[in-house]
C-alpha cells in the first residue's frame, strides 16, 4: 500500500454516503459495505489487530468493484481499492480457486477458441460440457459469448493523427465488428489506425485477487503501450473495464515505471470523438425510443456520458440514457454459481426498466453488461459504436 492510501484511510468520516450507492449492500443485507469492508476494516488490517478478518474477507468476493462507493465518497476515499486489493488474502477452497482461475482467463480461452470459432461455439453449447462447467462451480444458467472471428479492415495511408486500438478480449473474441466499426470512426476522423498487439487488459484477474498475475499483464501493456504514446500515438479503448484499467487501475495497484505516461494517453473512444468534434453525417436518424444502459465503470471515468452524446446527435430521434443501475453481472461474478441469483437480482431494477417500453434498441458500451441485460431481458443489446459507425458511408 502507498504512504498515500494510507493518508487516504484518515479522510475516512464514517459519513455512510458510500453505503447507500453500493448495489450489493441494496440486494444482499448481510454484505457489510464499503465504508465497512473498505477503510474501516484496512485500519485494522494495518494495526495487525483484526478480530474479525476472516469473517470480512468472505465478504471480499461479494464486491463488485463496480466503483459506485468511490464516486460517491466526498472525502475522495476509495473504499473499492482496499476490497480489491484485499481479495488476494482470500483462502478459497481448491475447486472454487480453479473455477476462479478459469474464469479470469477468458483472453487465453479467447485466443484457442478463436482459432475454430464454429467447433467451440458447438463445444460451448455440448450439454457434457455444460455439466462439465456446472460441476466447477460455473452457473449453468449462464451461456459464453459466441467466438467469431474477423479479419480487419485497416487504410494503411500514413496521416498525422495516430492512434493505437487497445480491443480488450470481447471485441477481439466475440464482437470483431466492434472492432471494425471502431477503426471506421478513427480513419473518419482522421486517424491513422493500428491495433495493439496485445491481449487482456486484466480486469478479470484483478477482480479475482490474482495479483501477481495481473501485474505482469500491466508491465507487458505498458511496456508496449508507452512505445506507441513516445510515437505519438493515442490509446483508444471501446471497453470501459480495459479503458478504466489503462487510465486508473495499473497505477492504483501497482509501481510501475511509464504507468502515468500511459494512462493519460488512454481515451474512451466517443471521448476522443468528441474533444475532436468530429462531425457524422447522420441526417436520416432512423432509429426513436432507445435506451442506452451507461456501464458502471464508464461512470468511473468522471467523463460523462460520450457515446449519449453523440448518439443522441447524430443517430436517434429519443433516447433514454440509464446511468442509475448496476447490472450486476460484473465481469465474471456473474458466471460463479453461487453468485448468479445474486447477479440476476442485483440486475432486476435495470431489466424492469428496459422492459417497460417498447425500445426499439437497448444499446451499451460492455461486453458483459451486453450478456447479463441480453439474459435479463430476451433483447438484442448493442455497442453504441455500431450504429455510429453504420452513419458512415462505406
Ligand atoms: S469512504 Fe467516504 S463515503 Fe464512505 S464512509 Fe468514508 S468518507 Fe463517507
Ligand atoms: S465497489 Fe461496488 S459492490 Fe464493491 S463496495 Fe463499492 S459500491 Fe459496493
Amino acid at each position: 500500500m502507498s504512504d498515500n492510501r494510507k493518508e487516504m484511510l484518515d479522510f475516512c468520516l464514517k459519513c455512510s454516503i458510500c453505503h447507500t450507492q453500493c448495489p450489493m449492500v441494496a440486494k444482499n443485507p448481510s454484505y457489510p459495505g464499503p465504508k465497512h469492508l473498505g477503510p474501516e476494516a484496512e485500519r485494522l488490517r494495518l494495526t495487525g489487530k483484526n478480530p474479525s478478518r476472516d469473517e470480512q474477507n468472505k465478504y471480499l468476493s461479494y464486491c463488485l468493484n463496480c466503483k459506485r462507493c468511490d464516486e460517491a465518497c466526498p472525502h475522495g476515499v476509495k473504499p473499492s481499492v482496499y476490497n480489491v486489493k484485499n481479495k488476494t488474502s482470500i483462502n478459497n477452497a481448491g475447486q472454487e480457486s480453479l473455477r476462479d482461475w478459469i474464469l479470469a482467463h477468458n483472453d487465453w480461452w479467447g485466443r484457442i477458441a478463436g482459432k475454430m470459432p464454429g467447433v467451440s461455439n458447438f463445444f460451448l453449447k455440448n450439454p457434457f460440457i455444460k455439466t462439465g462447467m456446472s460441476l466447477l462451480g460455473i452457473a449453468p444458467q449462464r451461456s459464453f459469448p459466441a467466438y467469431k472471428s474477423k479479419k480487419l479492415k485497416i487504410a494503411r495511408d500514413t496521416k498525422d493523427k495516430k492512434a493505437v486500438y487497445f480491443r480488450g478480449c470481447y471485441a477481439r473474441s466475440n464482437e470483431p465488428d466492434i472492432a471494425q466499426s471502431v477503426i471506421k470512426l478513427l480513419e473518419y476522423a482522421g486517424y491513422q489506425v493500428e491495433i495493439a498487439p496485445l491481449g487482456c487488459c486484466g480486469t478479470p484477474v484483478i477482480s479475482n485477487g490474482l495479483m501477481t498475475e495481473a501485474k505482469k499483464i500491466a508491465e507487458k501493456n505498458i511496456q508496449t503501450l508507452c512505445q506507441y504514446v513516445e510515437k505519438g500515438y493515442k490509446i483508444v479503448s471501446s471497453c470501459p473495464s480495459c479503458t478504466l484499467t489503462l487510465k486508473e487501475e495499473y497505477d492504483e495497484f501497482f509501481d510501475i515505471p511509464g504507468s502515468k505516461k500511459v494512462s493519460q494517453s488512454v481515451w474512451d473512444i466517443f471521448e476522443l470523438l468528441l474533444h475532436d468534434n468530429v462531425e457524422f453525417p447522420g441526417s436520416n436518424k432512423k432509429f426513436s425510443r432507445v435506451i442506452y444502459h451507461v456501464p458502471c465503470h464508464l461512470k468511473a471515468q468522471g467523463i460523462g456520458t460520450p457515446a449519449a452524446n453523440l448518439i443522441r446527435k447524430y443517430v436517434v430521434n429519443s433516447l433514454k440514457v440509464m446511468d442509475k443501475y448496476c447490472c450486476g453481472i460484473s465481469g465474471t461474478f456473474g458466471f460463479k454459481k453461487e453468485k448468479y441469483d445474486l447477479s440476476m437480482k442485483i440486475g432486476n431494477d435495470l431489466f424492469e426498466e428496459i422492459k417497460k417500453e417498447p425500445y426499439s434498441l437497448v444499446l451499451t458500451d460492455c461486453g458483459t453488461c451486453k450478456l447479463q441485460i441480453e439474459q435479463g431481458t430476451g433483447l438484442h443489446v448493442i455497442h453504441p459504436v455500431v450504429i455510429l459507425a453504420e452513419t458512415i458511408e462505406k
